[in-house]
């Protein structure tokens, strides 16, 4: 292991949806100084642009439904062959099955992960969050019908109108919970079985639960080396 290796961070955020995955990610990027690769953030970006991707899966995000594994490996693939991915990554929302899970083992042999989060925030409580979440359509900032932006639903960030996105109402939050239960959950034994699974409390303040993160991932990077 030379110098610049030590330095690097190749971690995968498991969740469920609205457990503060992705304002987590962002942050431990930053930290990390690794890229912030989130395959919902990547999809919605096709369905904005209306590129031939973008329209075969708008439909099925926005039933709350999954793509299919075939797509998002790929998808998946070509993004981490990118330079700024070479030696470290924060993975966001990928993978989302056990076939996924397989697939990255082949894809990542190179550089193989350090540490696979499972951000733990129990059900009744993300429901809640999900349902009052809004987002700026052109930018993606987050609020809440508790935290609106300051102007009539019109983002403080970029001005961008902000909305309740489809996949949030509460008919595709249940339908993307059971998916999560059902296809994503067992990630979990199958990390813990590598021995690079990391369960942390994400209940709280979200710069508790950065520290927290920090604190603990910094310590198994730190056991590994
Ligand atoms: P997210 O923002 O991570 O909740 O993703 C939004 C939607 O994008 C999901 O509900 C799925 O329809 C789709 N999606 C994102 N990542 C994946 C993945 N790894 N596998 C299958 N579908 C995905």
């Amino acid at each position: 292991m030379d110098d610049h290796e030590i330095t690097r961070a190749r971690l995968v955020m498991l969740g469920r949806q609205g457990a503060g995955k992705g304002t987590q990610c962002v942050r431990l990027a930053a930290h990390f100084g690794e890229p912030h690769i989130s395959t919902g953030d990547m999809l919605r970006a096709a369905v904005a642009a209306g590129t031939k991707m973008g329209l075969r899966v708008k439909d099925i995000m926005d039933s709350g439904a999954l793509v299919s594994d075939e797509l998002m490996i790929n998808v998946i693939a070509e993004r981490l062959e990118l330079p700024d991915a070479t030696r470290g990554y924060i993975l966001d929302g990928f993978p989302r099955t056990v076939p996924q899970g397989e697939e990255l083992d082949e894809i990542t042999a190179d550089r193989p992960l350090h540490v696979v989060i499972n951000l733990d925030v129990p059900e009744e409580v993300v429901i809640e969050r999900i349902t009052k979440r809004r987002v700026c359509s052109t930018c993606g900032t987050n609020y809440s019908t508790d935290v609106p932006p300051t102007r009539n639903w019109t983002c403080d960030v970029c001005g961008g109108e902000v909305v309740q996105r489809p996949d949030d109402t509460e008919e595709a939050v249940l339908e993307r919970l059971a998916l999560y239960a059902s296809e994503t959950l067992p990630l979990v034994p199958f990390y813990d079985e590598r021995g690079v699974l990391l369960s942390v409390d994400g209940l709280g303040e979200a710069d508790d639960v950065t520290a927290r993160l920090i604190a603990a991932v910094d310590d198994r990077l730190v056991a590994r080396r």
